[in-house]
């Protein structure tokens, strides 16, 4: 039987080449996904990068979109979104061309380490959930809405871009 349609935020990073083109790249490939529709993307934001000194900034991203695909099958397929824009997996933290990041799959949850739904990291980075409280303000999770999850971090290195 069929997976039952759910709604995924998927948080989308990028600091090395053409950091727009990886974008545009990945929403394109999210869309055209299998049993799934791109429902909406947010903003683009410029934000300082974590780890390793002397990195580019980078631009970060969410896509909401509604799918069929279950958990596992949609963290397969994007990490084959990853290694099609030619992602080297070299020092942790270290620059890449695209990450993409599954934050919810509907009301699923899961401590696998392969796959941990809520993504484990979302409510401590300004640079995730900025872009995703453009999509979901309201979304109540831990107690809070995601803009008040927010409202706590420090937003100093996330620069919201006008649109192109
Ligand atoms: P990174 O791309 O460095 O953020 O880490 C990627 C690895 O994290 C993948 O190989 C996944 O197996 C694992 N992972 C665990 N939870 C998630 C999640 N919610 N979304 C994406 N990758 C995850």
């Amino acid at each position: 039987m069929p997976f039952v349609p759910a709604i995924v935020y998927v948080a989308l990073g990028t600091n090395l080449g053409d950091r727009h083109a990886h974008l545009d790249a990945a929403f394109a490939a999210l869309a055209a996904l299998p049993g799934t529709r791109l429902l909406a993307r947010s903003s683009r934001y410029e934000t300082a990068p974590l780890g390793p000194a002397g990195q580019q900034d980078y631009l970060n991203a969410a896509a909401e979109l509604e799918t069929t695909l279950e958990p596992r099958a949609l963290l397969d397929a994007c990490l084959t979104i990853e290694q099609t824009r030619g992602r080297i997996r070299a020092e942790r933290w270290g620059p890449r061309t695209l990450d993409l990041d599954i934050l919810l799959h509907g009301n699923t949850t899961s401590q696998d380490p392969h796959l941990t739904l809520p993504h484990p990291a979302m409510l401590n980075r300004a640079f995730v959930l900025a872009p995703l409280c453009d999509l979901a303000p309201e979304l109540q999770i831990v107690g809070r809405t995601l803009a008040q999850h927010l409202a706590l971090l420090d937003q100093s290195g996330v620069r919201r871009l006008p649109a192109a």
